[in-house]
């Protein structure tokens, strides 16, 4: 049990309630400061216990404003089992528009966290230890945040391990989302480290998505990101079926599904220059290896032309750049083989 973060809501009391995750904190100001994370529950008898996350990097929009207004809406009959909502993770990271704390911490990268660390490790000890234990599933939404723009889509990352695979497959298909993506563990990085690496590294059951990016959310990805969410937690019955709101515009129109796999090395197009990178294709096209995707410019020389940049395979273009400042050894684009089912998708990816 934390002793330094502590819960203004009891998440076995029935209703619905809206509080604080409540961190310790001493600060220059204020020896005996606490840190308030909103956190709302809403609980009405038997059903699953769920956990939704928005805003896990602070820059990345669509989840913070998805699961804000539906938990606005939802009333306690509305739902049976438990929600638990944190619809802004890494808030002073939202706040100023950046994907890490502002002392530098990326939220996804600490797991199991500190009791004793700074606030988000605090907030990562606390999920670890305590309320991740509770949970039936968690959901926790993405975006590309500023620097990249992803396909709005449903994702998983591949396991090796056949079982949860197959709950990660029913999970990517609960989101109802035209487009998926499968990754492989991220490059350079410790799986368990990210929170819904950890919530898998515990078997937990594991929703998420990308939906969007570049720092903006639009008309559409909002409303794919809204239309998701409703759709993942009716496919784990704490939404029923029939469940409609008034305010939202349910009609969907979904086109031919896809499932977009990013697990080989050459889906990933990573910078071998500094400068400004413009985007030349559409995302989502379909590209052939060798076509221009995207050049770097150089804008404090008059004379050096600009690098061209090529797809190092065919597929679908996924995932394109949104902050167009980038350094050497930043990624660019993804670009991924497209399958009309998911059985159709090889266990291994080819190259
Ligand atoms: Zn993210």
């Amino acid at each position: 049990m934390s002793r330094t973060v502590s819960s203004s809501i009891n998440f076995d009391q029935v209703g619905k309630f809206e509080g604080y995750l409540q961190i310790g904190d001493s600060t220059n100001t204020n020896g005996w400061a606490t840190f308030h994370l909103p956190i709302i529950s809403i609980k009405s008898g038997d059903g699953p216990t769920v956990l939704i996350t928005g805003g896990n990097h602070g820059d990345e929009y669509e989840g913070q404003f998805a699961i804000a207004n539906l938990v606005r809406q939802l009333k306690v009959e509305d739902i049976k089992g438990t929600l638990i909502a944190i619809p802004s993770l890494s808030f002073p990271a939202s706040y100023l528009s950046t994907r890490l704390w502002p002392d530098g911490t990326n939220f996804n990268r600490i797991f199991p966290g500190k009791e004793s660390g700074t606030i988000p490790e605090k907030i990562a000890h606390y999920l670890a230890t305590e309320l991740i234990l509770r949970l039936d599933a968690v959901i926790d939404i993405h975006s590309g945040g500023r620097g990249h723009y992803f396909l709005p889509s449903a994702t998983m990352t591949w396991s090796e391990e056949p079982k949860y695979r197959a709950e990660l497959l029913k999970n990517l298909n609960g989101w109802q989302c035209q487009n998926a993506m499968i990754f492989p563990s991220q490059p350079g990085t410790n799986e368990n480290s990210l929170f819904p690496g950890h919530v898998a590294a515990l078997g937990k059951s594991l929703f998420t998505g990308e939906f969007g990016g570049a720092g903006v959310t639009t008309a559409t990805s909002n409303k794919i990101t809204r239309a998701a969410l409703i759709s993942a937690l009716k496919s784990i019955n704490l939404l029923p079926p029939q469940w409609l709101s008034q305010s939202y515009d349910h009609n969907l129109k979904i086109g031919e599904r896809r499932f977009i796999d990013m697990r080989a090395g050459d889906s990933y197009h990573w910078a071998e220059d500094e400068g400004l990178y413009q985007n030349s294709r559409r995302l989502g096209e379909e590209i052939n290896m060798g076509e221009e995707i995207g050049a770097i410019h150089y804008t404090e020389s008059s004379d050096r032309q600009p690098t061209r940049v090529f797809a190092q395979r065919s597929g679908i273009l996924g995932v394109i750049r949104g902050f167009p400042r980038i350094r050497r050894g930043d990624c660019l684009a993804l670009i991924g083989p497209s399958y009309l089912t998911i059985d159709a998708v090889p266990n291994q990816p080819t190259e």
